[in-house]
């Protein structure tokens, strides 16, 4: 079969992350409804080609030879309210069900407010800040297979634990969620938001291109402690650069690479390692062609 080309080619992939860096996309689009959505992975699979799933690309590090087959920009954002419940479709900003319930006087959902990304993303990694995590606020979502198999899938079916879930290492797609918050007012949610949002931009150096925690936390300690006890603050590998306000970010300073910041990782890794035994796991997900 003739792989006729859809979507745009050769999309850099920098465009689309958090940290702005990325190699190219085969074939790039960007959807902006669920019937758009469904299209798009039903042309890839008669194309059979590999469909990957890109949310506002704030935990990934796409590899600087980029992406292979399609990647689908997941902009679908709709959003409904039925009691204390939100119901979002995968592409919407968390911070907008944060505020969706606010505005609806439903309290409990301020935390995703502050995390960066979309439902989509935030069910597949499982979430989380300030003490609570997708898993504590989701009732279930519905899913999709890339045969176009759509089903729902209850909170305890999704595997979650720290940073994880089920779906990790499978191609499921994440349609809708639902999120449970509780009977509220909407004052007390948008001070609770305003007051976290604070605390991010005292700790964290939101002003530089980043993705967020390069490493999870080890049981009992933090990844970010120990990088900096190993003397890794403002250490430098091309133009990626250990953050100076918080140890476990890493920022772009400049032109870096995926390859500058994949260095820099394992710098971090080996010498937390020789110096205090720990193992740090990577939360960022590198992707694409290494
Ligand atoms: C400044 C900053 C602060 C951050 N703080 C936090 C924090 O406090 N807590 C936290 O948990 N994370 C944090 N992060 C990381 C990031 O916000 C989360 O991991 C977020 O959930 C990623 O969502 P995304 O839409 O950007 O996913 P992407 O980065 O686009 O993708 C991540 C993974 O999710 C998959 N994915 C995306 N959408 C779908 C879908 N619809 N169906 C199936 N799979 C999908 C992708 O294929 C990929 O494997 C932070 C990031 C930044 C930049």
């Amino acid at each position: 079969m003739t792989k006729a080309p859809f979507g745009t080619l050769a999309e850099p992939l920098a465009r689309h992350t958090s940290l702005h860096i990325g190699g190219p996309a085969e074939y790039y689009l960007r959807v902006t409804s669920e019937r758009d959505l469904v299209e798009t992975v039903r042309v890839a699979r008669e194309k059979e080609l590999p469909v990957f799933i890109l949310g506002a690309g704030t935990n990934l590090l796409v590899a600087d030879q980029g992406i292979k087959g399609v990647v689908l920009h997941n902009d679908w954002a709709e959003t409904s309210v039925d009691g204390t419940i939100v119901t979002a479709s995968s592409g919407t900003p968390t911070a907008t069900v944060a505020a969706v319930a606010a505005r609806s006087g439903i309290i409990g959902l301020e935390w995703m407010a502050t995390v960066p990304g979309t439902v989509g993303g935030a069910v597949h990694g499982n979430a989380g800040a300030f003490g609570k995590e997708t898993k504590d606020d989701l009732i279930d979502a519905e899913l999709m297979d890339l045969d176009g198999r759509v089903w729902t899938a209850t909170n305890a079916a999704l595997g979650f634990a720290y940073r994880t879930s089920a779906l990790q290492g499978t191609p499921t797609i994440v349609m809708r969620a639902r999120f449970r918050g509780q009977p509220g007012d909407r004052d007390t949610a948008v001070r609770r938001i305003k007051e976290m949002a604070n605390e991010r931009l005292a700790k964290q150096p939101l002003a530089q291109p980043n993705t967020g925690s390069i490493f999870r936390n080890p049981p009992g300690d933090h990844a970010g402690r120990l990088i900096e006890a190993a003397g890794l603050k403002g250490a430098t590998e091309g133009g990626a650069m250990v953050s100076m306000k918080h140890a476990n970010f890493i920022v772009n300073i400049g032109d870096a690479s995926a390859e500058d910041v994949r260095t820099l990782m394992r710098r971090c890794q080996s010498e937390v390692k020789s110096r205090f035994g720990v193992d740090l796991v990577p939360e960022v997900e590198l992707v694409g062609e290494w």
